[in-house]
């Protein structure tokens, strides 16, 4: 009781003065030390024994807080960048304007910042007062004021077992709540990225907004359109790739983000045809993340585009082209017009045309397609993706289910699956060939060669 009071008393002392934070012991904060990476410990150990300052920051500190394991670790200290560096045996300095140092452990990558400082009123500004160059070095408590939200501003000394807390996160963790730290407006305005931010927490934590953080969300929407679409892509696809897509893309829709401000979203919720197969692949997104299974932004692009692809395929298919080439007009026509939109990198199309391009492969089982298919590298995502089309009601179960039994078989099992399939109808012959020339066409469509398929592997 006593305690609680003392806390209260410092709590309000914080709020006053936010650069004393109030220090919350084991008992208080309740982190299980064994969800912690042995890694980021080390990170902050040899740190500490060089004489700095290291904490556990971020996503990780609000993860542990609430019992979850978190995926990744970052650490916060007040060596610079080279200092850091010069600690560790592969430890590598990334980023020109605000340096931060990645530590890797094997395959395991800890990243670790160095404190930064207060955002000055002198930083450059856009026109609309989004922040474009703030890098300056500062103290802690200048550090947790510039983080978004007060359960994600909390850090963790693993060697004393104890969380500073400046803006008493720890109340929102327990009240389940999203609180921005300062002026709402003012942080949404400086970095409109945490309008995505805010509503990705939400549904992924399933916490609530608190009002004033929720209010200006749909008045502020439009400044998302300033932010450059390859900081949006890369939030939308941490959105994506939360597992909770599904609920995430649903509460961006209930905060009014959605209508012509998110490329990507307009392409999810906006395709009437395509919407059962969408949803299909979110929610099957979301149950691989959470069995700790890879997904690929690849695949989930390509299922997003899909029936976009698919009707112009069609389309084609009906003009008299043969089905393969068909599906690479169709899948450049697609690409031609979302690339740039959703600022899709040339890796993730490459991916994207490599799991098309297998579609109608699977289609023709007869002669050495099918046992040539079993050699593809993208094998397993180009067969995943064939049984989305399967359990969307696109194709016939039949011939997922004839793929599954051609993949696990053996080699007289193979040969009697082939022979119980008669040549499919209708799978080679155009009724019409298109004249050669007929469309001027420079770049290369659709690559199913296995150059590709290297080349997408990188
Ligand atoms: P996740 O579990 O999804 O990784 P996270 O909170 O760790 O969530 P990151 O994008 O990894 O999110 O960012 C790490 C930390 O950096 C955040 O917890 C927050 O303190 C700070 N941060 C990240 N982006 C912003 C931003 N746009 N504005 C202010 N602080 C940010
Ligand atoms: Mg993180």
């Amino acid at each position: 009781m006593i305690k609680k009071f003392i806390r209260r008393i410092l709590g309000v002392a914080n709020k006053n003065n936010a650069n004393e934070p109030v220090v919350l012991g084991p008992k208080e904060h309740g982190i299980d030390p064994r969800l912690i990476s042995p890694n980021a410990v080390r990170v902050t150990q040899t740190l500490q024994e060089a004489g700095y300052k290291a904490f556990l920051v971020g996503g990780a500190v609000r993860d542990l807080l609430l019992g979850i394991k978190p995926k990744d670790f970052d650490v916060a200290t007040n060596a610079t960048p080279e200092e850091v560096k010069r600690l560790f045996r592969r430890a590598f300095i990334i980023g020109r304007r605000f340096q931060i140092v990645h530590v890797m452990f094997g395959p395991e990558l800890i990243e670790v910042t160095t404190f930064r400082g207060a955002s000055s009123e002198a930083a450059p500004k856009d026109e609309h007062g989004r922040v474009l160059r703030d890098n300056t070095f500062g103290e802690q408590h200048e550090d947790a004021v510039r983080r978004d939200f007060t359960v994600n501003a909390m850090y963790y000394d693993p060697a004393t077992q104890s969380v500073l807390d400046y803006h008493d996160g720890m109340a929102d963790i327990r009240s389940k709540t999203l609180r921005i730290i300062g002026v709402p407006e003012a942080r949404y305005r400086e970095d409109p990225v945490r309008l995505l931010r805010v509503v990705r927490f939400a549904a992924k934590l399933n916490f609530s907004i608190a009002p004033e953080t929720q209010a200006p969300i749909a008045v502020m929407a439009p400044l998302i359109n300033n932010v450059p679409a390859a900081r949006v892509f890369d939030e939308m696809l941490k959105l994506l790739m939360s597992g909770h897509a599904m609920a995430c893309l649903q509460q961006l829709r209930k905060e009014g983000l959605h209508h012509g401000l998110l490329p990507l979203l307009d392409v999810v919720m906006e395709q009437p045809l395509g919407e059962k197969f969408v949803r299909l692949a979110l929610s099957n997104t979301d149950a691989r993340i959470k069995q700790g299974k890879a997904v690929s932004p690849g695949f989930l692009f390509a299922s997003l585009l899909w029936h976009q692809v698919l009707e112009k395929w069609n389309a084609y298919k009906a003009a008299g082209e043969y089905p393969i080439p068909a599906l690479h007009l169709a899948a450049d026509d697609v690409l031609d017009v979302q690339a740039d939109k959703l600022a899709l990198q040339r890796r993730i199309t490459s991916d994207m045309r490599d799991i098309w391009a297998m579609q109608p492969r699977f289609e023709r089982r007869v002669g050495k397609t099918p046992y040539k298919m079993l050699e593809h590298q993208r094998l397993r995502a180009g067969y995943d993706f064939l049984q989305l089309r399967c359990e969307s009601g696109e194709l016939e179960s039949e011939i997922g289910d004839w793929w599954d039994a051609f993949i696990k078989a053996d080699g007289p099992g193979r040969e009697a699956l082939l022979a119980q399939k008669p040549k499919p109808e209708g799978d080679g012959a155009p009724k019409k060939r298109r004249r050669r020339g007929g469309r001027s066409r420079t770049k290369t469509a659709a690559s199913d060669s296995a150059t590709s398929a290297d080349e997408a592997t990188e």
